[in-house]
């Protein structure tokens, strides 16, 4: 790949390309307390948020932003339809996801997709069946472990730029820290859902739908009948969507 100037600008602020001093800044931020959140609108986002699908999923791969790059076994990119009518966003991979480099693998991989096909989606899904499933994270916390502030703050940018590419009719946003992420609120699960919300797209409002984590889901079963009427709702949002289209 030959590396024109606004290229090369574009890849040596995510730190993947030769220029040592913003690779340092990188390490300065691996090496620092992961609490501390970097300044945000940095050259570094505007660059991520130039980058197409195959620059973004090759940055993340080649990402070392953050202290998680040393643990990780790989990076976590995303999975489904890159034009999918939805999106679905949760939270960091586990250990499953890991070792085999996707989303939502696990138990609560096998819970997501059958919420999925309760509203009639799925990961292979095409046109109105389609949906694109990421994390807040792409690198795994230690010990499953929560995100910390810093660190989602290094990995949101890569996020940010999926919902754009993707850009979905409905997101539906699960745990708390999608929530922080996309909604920027530190409310509760339980006072945000049951309520159309609106995140910002290129200059589109998305509506999104809050609901819990598949692996919170999985420990508190009595709230899986809250989650199911979370789907509902997100589905009916979806039809006004799609009829208003
Ligand atoms: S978690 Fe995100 S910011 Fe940190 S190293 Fe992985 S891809 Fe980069």
């Amino acid at each position: 790949m030959s590396l024109d100037p606004e290229r090369a600008r574009a890849w040596f602020a995510l730190g993947v390309g030769p220029l040592w001093v913003l690779r340092d800044e990188a390490q300065t931020y691996a090496a620092a307390d992961p609490r501390a959140v970097p300044a945000a609108g940095s050259a570094r986002a505007e660059a991520i948020a130039a980058l197409g699908w195959d620059e973004l999923q090759r940055a993340v791969a080649e990402c070392t932003a953050c202290a998680l790059a040393r643990t990780r076994t790989q990076t976590v990119f995303g999975v489904g339809d890159r034009r999918a009518r939805w999106m679905f966003v949760g939270e960091a991979p586990g250990a499953e996801e890991d070792a085999k480099g996707e989303p939502f693998v696990g138990q609560a991989g096998r819970l997501l997709d059958n919420m999925l096909a309760s509203i009639g989606l799925s990961r292979s899904g095409q046109g109105d069946r389609s949906v694109y499933i990421a994390n807040v994270l792409k690198c795994r916390p230690p010990g499953n472990r929560n995100p910390e502030p810093g660190e989602v703050a290094l990995c949101e940018p890569f996020l940010r730029r999926q919902v754009e590419l993707v850009n979905p009719r409905v997101i539906v946003v699960m745990g708390r820290f999608a929530v922080q992420c996309l909604l920027n609120t530190d409310a509760s699960i339980a006072s945000l859902r049951g309520r159309v919300h609106e995140i910002e797209v290129a200059g589109r409002r998305v509506p999104a739908v809050v609901t819990y984590h598949p692996a919170y889901l999985l420990r508190n079963l009595a709230d899986k009948a809250k989650s199911w009427a979370d789907l509902c709702l997100a589905r009916e949002v979806y039809e006004r969507a799609a009829a208003a289209a």
